[in-house]
């Protein structure tokens, strides 16, 4: 089987910092990571787990084990003394060739977690300035303005206003109340929800107003979404994770509530709380993700769906790893999806098992330049999609 074409991205020459890379490693779990590359048994077990080797030929050098040995395995061996053609591999490895699904981790019989070592070296390669540029154009607006896309709370607050008054013709009363006190849910978006698609926003402000919930907006900390993460820049994802629940505490918000991004869902509920020095690992506000509260709010009659307007067609539903093996959450959107679709078909593999459509980890923002490879990796899914028959997909 020949190699997998590699999309190795040519940086600047640069001076590698193996003191840097070094220090690194060594402020991380070392033991935990050592005990990692030691015990696996080369049983390429996690091999047929990965959507990335299964949609392109199986080829060997694609397998879970292969390229945490082939990066972060040489990275600890030669104790950091790489060049950059190295580090423009593990690029290549860590960013195109895994999207830290974690799937790999839930067949590998020792618990292997090849999604957190390779986001080491995502770390690793950010540490020499060799993250892809769209992510650090992201990384550097969150560092800057709080969030992904530099809006301004100008900017926020009219998009919000514009799609309140919209709304109002739809459902009366719609109002998008910002920073109010002791609400049950802090909402938090996608800054593209407030760039490109406000009618998200709109529809939220309806359910809610539906609903007779008691929500708000924060003026700060609204953006839920974490790139920092996937950029390797724990730093930055640490204050960005923090904007939200300062915020949410500033407020005595009850809850976090997520919009329908699942990285942001993973961020603020399980990784955030690391990034951002708590030690217990737990978010100082509960997180909730939206599907979880639109099943409860269909399952306890709240809001009301016709019956006669269900969809007749067959649908089926892509469970986002960072919601459903990464978050928990598979069950909430089966349950909205009963009160939807007449003909739900599942996909072979679903749930905790389902497999990555090839867009997570940060690489579906990495822009056109990385696309035909996200294409090549997507080829897995495509075929469990088109196997249900389906005419519709539902994703979050
Ligand atoms: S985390 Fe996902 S993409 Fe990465 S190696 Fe494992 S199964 Fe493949
Ligand atoms: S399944 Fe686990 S032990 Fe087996 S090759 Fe993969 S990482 Fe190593």
């Amino acid at each position: 089987m020949p190699d997998p074409p590699l999309f190795v991205e040519k940086f600047p020459p640069r001076e590698i910092s193996v003191k840097k890379i070094k220090e690194f490693l060594g402020a991380q779990d070392a033991a935990r990571i050592r005990a990692w590359l030691s015990l696996c048994s080369r049983c390429g077990l996690c091999a047929e787990s990965c959507y990335v080797y299964l949609s392109n030929g199986r080829a060997p050098k694609l397998s879970p084990a292969y390229k945490v040995k082939s990066t972060l395995g040489e990275l600890v061996k030669r104790k950091g003394r790489v060049d950059q053609a190295f580090l423009e591999k593990c690029h290549e490895v860590s960013w195109l060739q895994c999207s830290l699904c974690k799937r790999c981790t839930v067949f590998c019989p020792f618990g292997i977690d090849v999604a957190t070592m390779l986001s080491l070296v995502r770390s690793v390669c950010q540490g020499q300035d060799m993250a892809p540029d769209k992510l650090k154009f992201f990384t550097k607006n969150c560092d800057e303005t709080g969030n992904h896309a530099g809006l301004t709370l100008e900017e926020l607050v009219e998009t919000c206003e514009w799609m309140a008054e919209e709304s109002r013709d739809t459902v009366r009363g719609v109002t998008i109340p910002f920073d109010r006190e002791d609400a049950e849910y802090m909402y938090t978006i996608n800054p593209r929800e407030a760039q490109f698609y406000p009618q998200d926003i709109a529809m939220a402000a309806q359910i809610f107003t539906l609903a007779g919930e008691n929500w708000t907006m924060p003026s700060m900390g609204w953006d839920c979404t974490n790139l920092p993460m996937f950029t390797g820049d724990r730093k930055t994802a640490g204050k960005q994770a923090e904007y939200v629940y300062s915020q949410a505490r500033k407020l005595r918000a009850k809850k976090i509530l997520i919009t329908e991004c699942g990285h942001a869902f993973r961020s603020l509920k399980f990784e955030g709380p690391y990034l951002a020095g708590y030690a217990d690992g737990l978010a100082p506000v509960p997180v909730v993700h939206y599907v979880e509260l639109l099943a409860e709010y269909l399952d306890s009659g709240r809001i009301k769906i016709d019956p006669a307007k269900k969809l007749k067609k067959p649908v089926t539903y892509q469970d986002p790893c960072n919601l459903s093996r990464n978050g928990g959450v598979w069950e909430a959107p089966r349950r909205i999806i009963a009160h939807l679709c007449e003909d739900f078909r599942d996909m072979a593999e679903n749930r905790d098992r389902n497999h990555c459509c090839g867009g997570g980890g940060g690489i579906l923002p990495m822009g056109p330049d990385y696309r035909p490879r996200r294409m090549a990796n997507g080829r897995y899914k495509a075929d469990q999609i088109k196997a249900t028959g389906a005419s519709y997909l539902i994703a979050p």
